[in-house]
């Protein structure tokens, strides 16, 4: 079995039950690639060094990080450099053999660098130039392939390797929830998004309305339904992670005793690649 285990950038996770969850599924000889998020971390930094984190609104309402050239120093600084290190020293700690790894390094993660985003200002549409950020459409297997045969355990961060247009790459932002999915996809594993809350929840504010799987379309369009905000990211990974060959997305809280084995036990929200797959041929019977 491989485990591609996400935690989560918000100030209300603490990585110390994943962490030490990795280690003893490592101990009992399962796969696992641990990846990481971080834009609060950026945030923070940001706001140390005096300078502002810019977000943006797209036509449709859905809003995400303007990366420009310094925030994109600050972030390779902050992901790859302190977070990324800070768990690679605490997995040494608990006794496994992690590799820190961005998506830059032996091409890991490689996509199309998306320089100028439609926004809305103000009311306005407007293309605004500058942006560091990009998709992912390809993913170094081998690379991880080898490290794991070679008992090493993976920790992945973004920036991913931005292909421009006219040839050559540029360090690019990525949405870390989306990266786990390729990776997860590309490896064909089970993918835990650990996160501040235990699952996806029918009401947003009620824990005790979380759904617990969704197996069938009908299912996945209520999880679809509920997800809000940045929940929408995970579910929209969730369908690419499913779509590109993972075998199963669990949500669930990283705050809890053994956190990744709960949540490969079903506790939490399990989206199983049904969801997906039957949805596209109702979509193919539609046309
Ligand atoms: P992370 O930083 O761990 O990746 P995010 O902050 O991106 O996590 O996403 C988790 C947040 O999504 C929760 O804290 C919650 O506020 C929000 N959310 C939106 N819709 C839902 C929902 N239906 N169920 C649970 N949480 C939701």
């Amino acid at each position: 079995m491989t485990v591609v285990v996400k935690i989560g950038g918000a100030r209300a996770v603490d990585p110390k039950g994943a962490l030490a969850d990795v280690a003893s599924l490592v101990e009992d000889g399962e796969d696992v690639v641990l990846t990481h998020g971080g834009s609060t971390a950026v945030d923070e930094t940001l706001d140390a060094l005096g300078e502002e984190p810019t977000y943006v609104e797209t036509p449709g309402g859905v809003v995400g990080r303007f990366t420009d050239e310094r925030t994109m120093d600050v972030f390779k600084m902050v992901m790859p450099g302190k977070l990324n290190t800070d768990l690679v020293e605490s997995l040494q700690n608990e006794g496994v053999d992690a590799v820190g790894l961005s998506g830059t390094d032996g091409k890991l993660l490689v996509g199309k660098r998306k320089s100028a985003v439609r926004v809305k200002e103000d009311g306005k549409k407007k293309i605004k130039r500058g942006d560091h950020s990009g998709t992912i459409d390809s993913v170094n297997t081998e690379l991880l392939d080898t490290l794991l045969a070679d008992g090493y355990t993976p920790v992945v961060s973004v920036p991913v390797l931005g292909r421009e247009n006219g040839g050559g790459y540029t360090a690019v932002n990525a949405d870390a929830d989306r990266a786990a999915a390729a990776i997860a996809g590309a490896l064909g594993a089970d993918l835990v998004v650990l996160t501040d809350v235990s699952g996806i929840y029918e009401d947003p504010d009620d824990e005790s309305t979380r759904i617990d799987a969704a197996t069938t379309p009908a299912e996945f369009a209520a999880v679809e339904e509920a997800a809000e905000g940045f929940m929408t990211k995970k579910v929209m990974a969730a369908t690419e992670a499913l779509e590109t060959g993972a075998s199963s997305v669990t949500v669930a809280t990283a705050n809890a005793d053994s956190p990744v084995t709960s949540a490969l036990a079903g506790e939490g929200t399990t989206i199983e690649p049904g969801a997906i797959a039957a949805r596209e041929t109702d979509t193919e019977s539609a046309q």
